[in-house]
Formats: C-alpha cells, structure tokens, sequence
C-alpha cells in the first residue's frame, strides 16, 4: 500500500514553498514559486499547486498545513496584520482554502510552524523548550514549550520580531518603533552598510556580508550592529524562559557568525551566567525546508487531534 503523504506550504515576503512529508516525517517532494503580489494570484497559485501534487500522488495526500507570514488569530482563523505580506491582512483565509483544498487543512504563522518543524525534525529534536528565530526579510519566531507549540491566547504568542530593542529606533511595519525585526533582518543590514560606508548604492545583504569577509569595515560593523541587537533580545529570552535551545535560521543566518559571534556576546553580558551557558544557540540545520516540513507536519497533527479548522 502506498505511503500517506501530508502537503505543507510556507509563504514568506518572496517566496511559496511548499513540499510533501511522509510518515517518518521524511521530505518526498518539494518546489517553490515566487510569492504574488496580490491574494487572488496567491489562491490561484495554492489552487494549481494542489492540482500538480494530487496529479503526481493521486489520492494519498491526507492533510494540508500552512503557514503564512503575519499575525495569525486562532479566533478569527485569519492573518490579523502582516507587516511584510500585507495582501493577507484580514482576508477570510478559511473559506477561501475550503473552496481549493478538499482534505483537512490547518493554518498559522510562517515562524510559528519553522519552529514546530525545527522541533520534530532539525536541530531542536525532543528539546524540552526551543525558541526559534528565523532572520530574513523581516524577524520571525516561534515557541515550542513542554514539547507543545506555544500560541498563547489568541494565537499571536512567539513574536520576538516585534519586541522593542530600540526605544529610539525607526517604525516597524507593526506600527511600533525599534522593533527587534527594525534593527534585525536583511532590510536592517544593508541600512546599516549605508550608514557606516556613506555610499549611495543599494547593495543586497548577501553583497554586505561578501564584503565584510573580503575585510571591509563598514560592512563589519553593520553585523555587529545587527548583532548587538540580537544579542539583547537573546539575553531577553534567556532571561525569562531558560530556554534548552534557540536555534537560528534565516536567509542572514548564512552569514554564521558574522552576525552570531557579536549576538552571542552582547547576550552573555546581558543575560544570567548559568542560564546562558544552559542554553544551547545555534543555526538552524533544516534552512529553508523548516517552514513548509513544520507546516505539514501541523496540519497533520491537527487532524489527527481532530481539530479540522486550526
Ligand atoms: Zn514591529
């Protein structure tokens, strides 16, 4: 008999990934499509993806997951605001998916199911407590808690992205200033490369940290600028969770510890000595595939706990 087979799609600011996952958890497909501007492109392209998978596995897919950058509420089964995917603000999520996706179907935050992925698959297999954190377009974060994914109340639980770091800093897409995803994510680095170098350019985050390697100090000091304020939101969590790991993924997170060595140290000033030497902080190991193997694997939890409309 063939395996079941459980869809997860992940959409971020740029792109939708989405893949398949078997039994074991195990990764059987995967592809990926730019993310469209507008919500009736992106329900059109969740609708063809949904064919070509039912086209290549008839019949055996069992579930669908997905995660979607924003503020999820558990209450209204919608993203409430999403400060880099504004097209998803208040769309009614769930009777739109009903009309495209014919098996049970789960849905939350993009962060919050990389973390329930990096949980059961990646680095944080059978931690106690995991704080995840993905730096990329924006700050994201998710909570796993006693083995559980922590949503708090309404479902908007694990936004470290949008901690105030920075009481002077600049507004966030949320609408607070200085948040930890305003001093902490691509945008940030090149801002900083910027201001340290006094070009007029418009360099990508990957050419700042090709500089940086190549000894520019400009381009240095706008990681650890970066990293001075992950530091401090770190030595935050650390502080208050005692958390067993916090793993780091993201796009900027290939520049390893061109942003982890000065976040690591800025967070041990900041934090309890033998809570931080408890807690384990390292990069991610699923990278780009923790977002849509978590998001599968939830929608398959959700069904199997019986919870169709999560
Ligand atoms: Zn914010």
């Amino acid at each position: 008999m063939p395996e079941n087979l459980y869809a997860g799609f992940d959409l971020g600011g740029t792109q939708l990934k989405y893949g398949l996952i078997n039994d074991t958890g195990r990764l059987v497909f995967k592809s990926q499509a730019l993310s469209p501007p507008d919500i009736n492109s992106l329900m059109a392209l969740i609708q063809g993806v949904w064919k070509e998978l039912e086209r290549r596995y008839p019949g055996r897919i069992k579930s669908a997951g997905f995660g979607f950058a924003g503020f999820f509420s558990l209450k209204q089964k919608r993203i409430m605001q999403s400060p880099n995917y504004p097209a998803l603000d208040n769309f009614p999520l769930f009777p739109a998916l009903q009309k495209i996706i014919p098996v049970p179907f789960a849905v939350h935050n993009d962060a919050n199911l990389a973390a329930y992925g990096e949980y059961l698959y990646g680095s944080a297999r059978r931690a106690h407590s995991l704080v995840f954190l993905t730096v990329g377009t924006g700050l994201g974060s998710g909570l796993i808690l006693n083995g559980q994914l922590w949503q708090g109340k309404g479902g908007f639980a694990g936004e470290l992205g949008h901690i105030t770091v920075n009481p002077e800093g600049l507004k966030c897409g949320c609408g607070n200033f200085g948040c930890l995803e305003t001093e902490v994510s691509a945008p940030a680095l090149v801002r900083n490369y910027l201001e340290f170098s006094g070009r007029r350019e418009n360099p990508t985050a990957r050419e700042v940290y090709l500089r940086a390697r190549a000894g520019q100090l400009a381009a240095r000091k706008s990681f650890e600028r970066c990293g001075y304020f992950l530091g401090i939101a770190l030595g935050i969590v650390i502080n208050f969770l005692n958390p067993e790991k916090i793993i780091i993924g993201g796009g900027v997170m290939k520049a390893g510890n061109w942003l982890l060595k000065p976040a690591l140290a800025e967070a041990r000033r900041r934090s309890i000595a033998p809570a931080f030497a408890s807690c384990e902080i390292r990069k991610a190991r699923l990278g780009n595939d923790a977002g849509l193997m978590g998001a599968a694997a939830w929608g398959r939890h959700r069904m199997e706990t019986g919870n169709r409309s999560l």
